[in-house]
């Protein structure tokens, strides 16, 4: 009988999993398919505190994993299949064998929505960004793309003209689907522009992006349009599958954390970092959910005994 179970190895995770193993509680971390999660995709992180330099992301997970092996926190590769939440002990499934646990820590994140294309994946931190608050910086004095058109897309673009000269909004239909407050604040921002019924057919550049590719989709022109960035703003998936139906959800799919802590709708379950949070989504605050999530662990089972 495990004390904890730990589900992702993203920032929270590892956190989580410091924490535990710091604490005595022997946690047992299943990573995932991606250990270190999302910022082994990226490159240059430079708002993680620690590092006046910056690091790069799998710099900073991989002294993350080292930091819960150095305490013997014990990190297994491999995916969670199943999970039962209905009964207890917790029962959590790994290629068809049962590990049964008193806690679970839910930590298995985020992921940005993509528009599917090839170029995309090839281009994520060379110009391709998912996250405008990690990556606006690097784009003073330059053109952004971005798709998108709900009120964080608005949000986002806003927040790009600190630094860009210019933010062309690229959205398939002729109105956007943010509030209207939101929409006003676009459309008043003199480094916006809004490129109608449009949509992005490719991005171009071989080492970073050089510009998109974009197509009417009334007319069906194509046009090359140059930029330095290229920004996705629609949306993120939280992995959830594995709880539905077992942890209450919000609309969105997100894990609904009590009030200022970790807690989920059944007890001795606690989620931390993206895939309980639409709303930072950084790093810091999934680390920080983590720590939470495992000192919550610990008065969770203290209480028990
Ligand atoms: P994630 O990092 O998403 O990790 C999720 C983990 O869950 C993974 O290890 C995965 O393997 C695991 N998992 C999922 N399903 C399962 C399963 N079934 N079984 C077992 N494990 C599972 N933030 C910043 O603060 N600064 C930045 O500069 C920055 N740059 C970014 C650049 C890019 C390209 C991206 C994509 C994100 C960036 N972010 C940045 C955001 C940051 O990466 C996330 O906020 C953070 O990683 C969230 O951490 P997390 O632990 O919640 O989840």
């Amino acid at each position: 009988m495990e004390n904890v179970i730990i589900i992702g190895s993203g920032p929270a995770g590892l956190t989580a999993a410091i924490y535990t193993a710091r604490a005595n509680l022997n946690p047992l971390v299943f990573e995932g398919y991606q250990y270190g999660g999302q910022l082994m995709t990226t490159t240059e992180i430079e708002n993680f505190p620690g590092f006046e330099e910056g690091i790069s992301g799998p710099e900073l997970m991989e002294e993350m994993r080292a930091q819960a092996q150095r305490f013997q926190a014990r990190l297994v590769q491999k995916d969670v299949e199943a999970i039962n939440l209905l009964q207890r002990p917790f029962h959590v499934t790994v290629e068809g064998e049962v590990h049964e646990a008193r806690t679970v820590i839910f930590a298995t994140g985020a992921n940005a929505r993509m528009l599917g294309l090839e170029a995309e994946k090839r281009l994520l931190g060379h110009g391709v960004s998912t996250c405008a608050t990690c990556d606006g910086f690097f784009y003073t004095g330059k053109e952004i793309v971005m798709v998108g058109g709900g009120d964080s897309a608005m949000e986002e673009a806003i927040f790009l003209t600190r630094f860009a000269t210019k933010v062309s909004v690229v959205h398939r239909r002729d109105e956007l689907r943010a509030s209207k407050i939101m929409q006003e604040r676009a459309f008043k921002n003199e480094k916006i522009q809004f490129i109608w019924n449009s949509v992005v057919e490719d991005i171009l550049g071989e080492a970073k992006v050089t510009g998109v590719r974009l197509r009417n989709v009334k007319t069906n022109d194509v046009t090359d349009m140059p930029c330095d960035g290229f920004f996705l703003a629609i949306g993120h998936v939280p992995n959830t599958t594995l709880v539905q139906g077992q942890l209450e959800l919000d609309a969105q799919g997100y894990i609904i954390t009590q009030n200022k802590n970790t807690a989920t709708s059944v007890p001795g379950v606690f989620a931390a970092g993206d895939v309980q949070d639409s709303k930072y989504r950084q790093a810091i605050t999934a680390a920080g959910s983590g720590c939470m999530a495992a000192l919550e662990v610990e008065r969770f089972l203290e209480a028990e005994e």
